[in-house]
């Protein structure tokens, strides 16, 4: 395997995570790991793909066995910077393309990685909401046939203002910019998929609800702070990474049904779309759709001119 084809597969965590202590027979004039001993077997390493320091001072070496491509680390003793009291951490194993084939074929799961990939860059990390969102999506995609291309005759709506409606606005191309998906901060996986008629007023909608708690992770409180004050070990951080990367993975992998309810309902359609105009505010000055105007003596006026107690605020729940 090439070097940059390694670190891609690190990057897009194609690897498993092992994190446990080993032990390993160092060459101290060559400074690099010989080989190591790991569940009553004996990986020898070929060549170190590489070394580097992390932020806590570990040493983090990245070798090539004779059975596949670790990641080990040597994690000094706090006190104690000798070599003898530190310990060895066998933390995760590269998967080959066999072992990844394996791991998607497990998961019914069928975005291509390049699209997950596309998902998370556009969401900024990966999370358990942005999972629930892509299995929505791909529900959308499938029952409904909606696509990038098709995307302007369908709507979309969401219960939850959370991570997941990113996923789902990027997989179905329904999009609140587009004017054909709305969001209602109610806190629920529930999400609406129809398609609009310009013919009837009410049309039949797909309405796809979460049943399990699955996205309910135990994630670690006193870990969430001690990451953010940047306080957290390198332990804490790869626990915590380790446990969205479970969970995710299990989200992605569950059968539909046991993580959804999917049933037929009706819905208004939506009214005409209006072609954009604006105006100046009669009041303010601002630029405003006129559609969004109040009609006074004074001339067309936006919405905080009409009522100036109301404003735009920042809820926090
Ligand atoms: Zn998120
Ligand atoms: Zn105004």
């Amino acid at each position: 395997m090439e070097k940059a084809e390694v670190m891609r597969k690190i990057e897009q965590e194609e690897i498993v995570f092992i994190q446990e202590e080993v032990k390993v027979d160092f060459d101290n004039r060559q400074q690099s790991p010989l080989g190591f001993q790991w569940r009553n077997q004996r990986y020898e390493v070929l060549e170190v793909l590489m070394m580097s320091k992390d932020l806590w001072e570990n040493f983090n070496f990245l070798v090539l066995t004779n059975k596949g491509i670790f990641n080990l680390i040597l994690v000094k003793d706090n006190k104690q910077l000798t070599i003898s009291k530190s310990k060895w951490v066998l933390n995760y194993k590269v998967l080959d393309d066999v072992e990844v084939e394996h791991q998607h074929l497990r998961s019914s799961f069928m975005l291509t990685t390049e699209q997950f990939k596309d998902i998370i860059n556009y969401h900024g990390h990966f999370c358990p909401e942005l999972a629930i969102g892509c299995r929505v999506g791909l529900i959308a995609r499938r029952e409904l046939g909606i696509n990038k291309q098709n995307c302007g005759g369908f709507f979309g709506i969401s219960e939850n203002m959370s991570s997941a409606i990113d996923a789902v606005q990027h997989l179905t191309g329904c999009t609140i910019g587009n004017k054909n998906f709305i969001a209602y901060d109610r806190g629920k996986h529930v999400y609406y998929f129809m398609k609009i008629s310009r013919e009837q007023k009410t049309q039949e909608a797909l309405r796809i609800a979460l049943m399990s708690p699955v996205i309910n992770t135990q994630f670690e409180p006193d870990i969430e702070k001690k990451i953010v004050s940047g306080s957290a070990s390198w332990q804490e951080i790869n626990k915590y990474r380790e446990k969205i990367y479970r969970s995710v993975q299990k989200i992605l992998s569950l059968p539909e049904d046991s993580l959804f309810k999917k049933t037929i309902t009706v819905l208004e359609c939506p009214s005409e779309p209006f072609t954009e105009k604006y105006v100046n505010c009669a009041l303010c000055g601002e630029i405003v759709a006129v559609n969004k105007t109040e009609s006074t003596e004074a001339g067309s006026i936006c919405f905080f001119c009409a009522y100036p107690n109301q404003r735009v605020n920042v809820v926090i729940q």
